[in-house]
């Protein structure tokens, strides 16, 4: 649904291509991710809400490099997609448990800050 408009090659012009939408492609791809995400987002706080829980957007920048333990922020912090090594204290585990440590860290300081 959201693909890219197909190339059409310019037979009497080799190398150059003749129109064919792809500006107004783009366009209406943008609207369907952005409808995707509306979308979304709502299910996601309709189903917490039911579920008396609440919904806390959070900053993604920085989660997955940054140390749950020291909080030191660099890119070689991840030596793999899967390992995360801090190179600051030693701390060591599954990066996506650490940035999920990160995330609930950032998400429950947010809640605290509108609660206060
Ligand atoms: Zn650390």
């Amino acid at each position: 649904m959201a693909r890219r408009a197909k190339a059409r090659p310019d037979p009497g012009n080799p190398g150059t291509f003749l129109p064919n939408g792809q500006a107004a492609k783009s366009g209406l791809n943008r609207s369907i991710h952005d409808a995707g995400w509306g979308v979304f987002l709502g299910i996601l706080h309709a189903k917490a809400e039911s579920a008396g829980r609440t919904v806390v957007p959070v900053p993604a920048p920085h989660t997955s490099r940054t140390c749950a333990a020291c909080g030191h922020c660099t890119a070689e912090n991840r030596r793999t997609q899967a390992e995360f090594a801090c190179v600051a204290c030693g701390h060591t585990a599954h990066a996506d448990v650490n940035a999920a440590v990160n995330i609930l860290r950032a998400g429950l300081a947010r809640q605290a800050a509108q609660a206060a």
